[in-house]
């Protein structure tokens, strides 16, 4: 498939800017987030550090009850984003395991840790007080008041331990690791804060950022909706910055595909640029003006005679027929001239001096000529041509008695010319007489050789006259 250089650097200049685009929005997107996530994640910490304190007090003195007080429930419940709290540590008062959780979904803070053998223990409890209350005694009231307090204990085990299955289902997993994460699938922030406390401990906390889904697709909205902005506004720019490049180099080549004889070196386009294709233009400017010169030098060759300088045979035919087609007011003249009895001339001064008399016959030939739009040739030999814008007969008939007259004056020695001593010509001139004759180049100079015969077989060194 072939390119035009426009399109070229139109797709490599565009794959270029997606990637680059591509690239840099992907980075955007990755930075939006995470810069997202550490907000959502410090806003979380800190929210988190009353309950932290809270927590800390009760594992230091094993106290599930200060935080089963509903006050503190209420301000877990408040925080809808708050899924989980797992508080462990080793108490500072009795050296014991603590563990209290609590779950959104049950609203409740529990105990999660209870000794080895505590259900036994309470139920042997309870049989005890049983049989002391089978023995009537007064305080009875008081061991009542025991049994059912053990009961009561039993009972919220079993719902603690309850609490704990429903627990370790949802969030048993995620409390394998004691750090701080972001579970992007699950929409989860896990955070893991040390407890105040003497003997240390571990407060995790889950919380639900659902959110971010949606947050991820606001940011990827806008940055898909910032690089396909930029995107666009850099295929305008580049369609601007090919056609810049590209359209001088069109200008350009189109001028030069244009004819040869219509293009001009002060035309070429794109040749006062200062760039390269200012460069380029300038070349082919220099290139265009030797062309011109060469055409110009081989023109004078092609249409000069170069003994005598004047315009040739070659020329003669151009000229005449391009000034027969053209309408003019004038009417157009042609002599056909000839040196009289030249060959004797050759013969007796021989070639060389033959060749001078040429020149400077065709010299005084064209030097009679006084006006613009008259033309001499040297048809061929020591044949002669000249075309004329003439109002009538009596005006081409002076002229060409001017010519002859010249020639004759020039006085060149030339026993064998009749005799008349000197070098003299011969004149058949011929006319157009009406503006509608249909005659061309050739018949109006066959007619103006007819007429040169008759000059020559009237004696030579005359003119006669054939209108056409
Ligand atoms: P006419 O008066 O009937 O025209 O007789 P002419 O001798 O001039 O005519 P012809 O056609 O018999 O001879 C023309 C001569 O012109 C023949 C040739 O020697 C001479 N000639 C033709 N071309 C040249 C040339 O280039 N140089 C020289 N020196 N002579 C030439
Ligand atoms: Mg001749
Ligand atoms: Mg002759």
């Amino acid at each position: 498939m072939k390119l035009s250089i426009k399109a070229k650097i139109f797709i490599s200049h565009f794959a270029l800017i997606v990637i680059l685009i591509g690239g840099l929005s992907y980075h955007h997107f990755n930075n939006e987030m995470e810069h997202y996530k550490g907000t959502v994640q410090a806003f979380h910490v800190a929210s988190s550090h009353s309950i932290v304190s809270t927590f800390s007090l009760a594992i230091s003195g094993e106290n599930y009850a200060n935080v089963q007080l509903p006050e503190f429930k209420d301000e877990l419940r408040r925080n809808d984003k708050l899924l989980c709290i797992q508080a462990e540590g080793i108490s500072d008062y009795s050296s014991t395991k603590y563990i209290a959780r609590y779950d959104s979904e049950i609203g409740e803070v529990w105990r999660a840790f209870y000794p080895e053998g505590f259900e036994d223990q309470l139920t042997q409890q309870i049989d005890k007080l049983k049989k002391i209350l089978l023995k009537p005694k007064k305080d009875n009231v008081k061991v009542e008041f025991l049994i059912q307090r053990a009961i009561d204990a039993k009972e919220e085990y079993f719902l603690h331990h309850e609490f704990n299955q429903q627990f370790k289902e949802k969030f048993e997993n995620l409390f394998a690791k004691s750090q701080t994460f972001i579970d992007s699938e699950r929409q989860i922030l896990f955070i893991s804060l040390p407890t105040t406390n003497r003997n240390g401990g571990e407060i995790s906390f889950v919380y639900d950022i659902s959110e971010i889904s949606e947050i991820q697709k606001g940011i990827l909205r806008s940055v898909l909706l910032e690089s396909v902005l930029t995107i666009l506004l850099s295929v305008v720019l580049l369609g601007f910055l090919s056609y810049k490049i590209t359209n001088p180099l069109d200008k350009l080549s189109n001028y030069i595909a244009n004819d040869f004889d219509s293009l001009q070196v002060n035309n070429v386009p794109g040749a006062d640029r200062s760039d390269e294709i200012g460069t380029l233009s300038r070349s082919f400017v220099n290139l265009l003006a030797q062309m011109k010169n060469y055409v110009n030098r081989l023109e004078q060759l092609s249409k000069n005679d170069p003994l005598t300088g004047l315009l040739n045979r070659r020329a003669f035919d151009e000229i005449f027929s391009h000034l027969l087609t053209r309408p003019i007011e004038k009417k157009i003249g042609v002599l056909y001239l000839d040196i009289d009895n030249f060959k004797k001339y050759n013969d007796k001064y021989g070639h060389n001096a033959g060749d001078l008399t040429l020149q400077k016959v065709a010299q005084s030939i064209n030097n009679s000529l006084q006006r613009k739009g008259d033309y001499a040739f040297r048809l061929g030999g020591e044949e002669f041509s000249v075309v004329l814008s003439v109002e009538d007969r009596e005006q081409i008939m002076s002229i060409a008695e001017r010519i002859r007259a010249n020639v004759e004056s020039l006085q060149i020695e030339h026993f064998d010319n009749s005799n008349y001593g000197v070098v003299t010509i011969s004149i058949g001139a011929c006319m157009k007489v009406t503006e509608d004759d249909n005659v061309d180049a050739l018949s109006m100079l066959d007619n103006a050789d007819k007429a040169l015969y008759e000059a020559k077989q009237n004696g030579r060194n005359r003119i006669a006259f054939l209108s056409s």
